[in-house]
């Protein structure tokens, strides 16, 4: 079993293929303190999605291993390893329901007060106290009253009320507003805080703040450092 987790990753001498004899990722070495916030880049392809797919542990077929504090995530029970860890795709989820509902969908327990604290603290609450009944607002599964951006901050709110120790995120590719973009980046800083955070990242401005980048070509890690390391290569 995972008790509350610290946040500390390691990849040992990783190597996986989703077809035999064509491994997608080889020799990954990663070691992640609890805290740190990890930018993955690399082209198409390159195996960014794969690393944070091996730490959900959605396929068991890994040489090398995976740990978590210490503890090989093949040991770890799914349903505690996956309650420790937030997951934020590119493709926001949003079900048919009230704003609130899809902020609190993984805390469901959240009071209003929680509710509205994450909305504020991502920078949430302006357009959802702008929408005709506020939080209380029906959307649709495809959320096609909401913004990119719009539905972007409803996962960070959802994301950070979760309050996981590791925080996985697929960052969005699509062009934003310049202010959505700021608030966006403003909200990242506040979900990003105190927790392991792997960012599958496109934005050079996440990619600069990161404590770690690791920069990803036909499953091998090609170079890892901070940014002021990688530019003085
Ligand atoms: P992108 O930027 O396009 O999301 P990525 O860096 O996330 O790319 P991965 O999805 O990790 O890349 O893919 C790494 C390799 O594994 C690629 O060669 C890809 O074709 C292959 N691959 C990924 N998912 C699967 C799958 N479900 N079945 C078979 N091969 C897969
Ligand atoms: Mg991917």
């Amino acid at each position: 079993d995972l008790p509350d987790v610290r946040g500390h990753v390691r990849f040992e001498n990783v190597e996986f293929g989703y077809e035999a004899d064509r491994p997608a990722l080889r020799g990954i070495d990663l070691d992640i303190e609890p805290g740190m916030t990890v930018a993955l880049v690399g082209h198409t392809g390159s195996g960014k999605s794969t690393i944070v797919n091996l730490l959900c542990r959605f396929y068991d077929t890994v040489k090398g291993r995976v740990l978590i504090d210490g503890i090989d995530v093949r040991d770890a029970k799914l349903d505690s390893l996956r309650s420790q860890i937030g997951i934020v795709l590119q493709d926001t989820f949003i079900f048919s329901g009230t704003i609130r509902d899809n902020i609190r969908y993984g805390r469901p327990d959240a009071t209003d007060a929680e509710v509205e604290a994450a909305a504020r603290s991502v920078r949430a609450h302006d357009f959802i106290s702008q929408l005709p009944d506020g939080y209380d607002t029906e959307v649709q599964e495809r959320g096609s009253a909401l913004s990119m951006g719009q539905r972007q901050l409803l996962s960070f709110a959802r994301a950070l009320l979760a309050d996981p120790r590791i925080l996985i995120l697929d960052e969005a590719t699509a062009s934003i507003d310049t202010e959505t973009e700021l608030r966006i980046q403003e909200a990242l800083g506040t979900l990003l805080a105190d927790r392991t955070s792997f960012i599958v990242a496109h934005r050079l401005s996440t990619i600069r703040h990161a404590d770690l980048i690791v920069v990803l070509d036909h499953g091998v890690i090609v170079e890892q450092g901070n940014h002021d390391q990688l530019m003085k290569l």
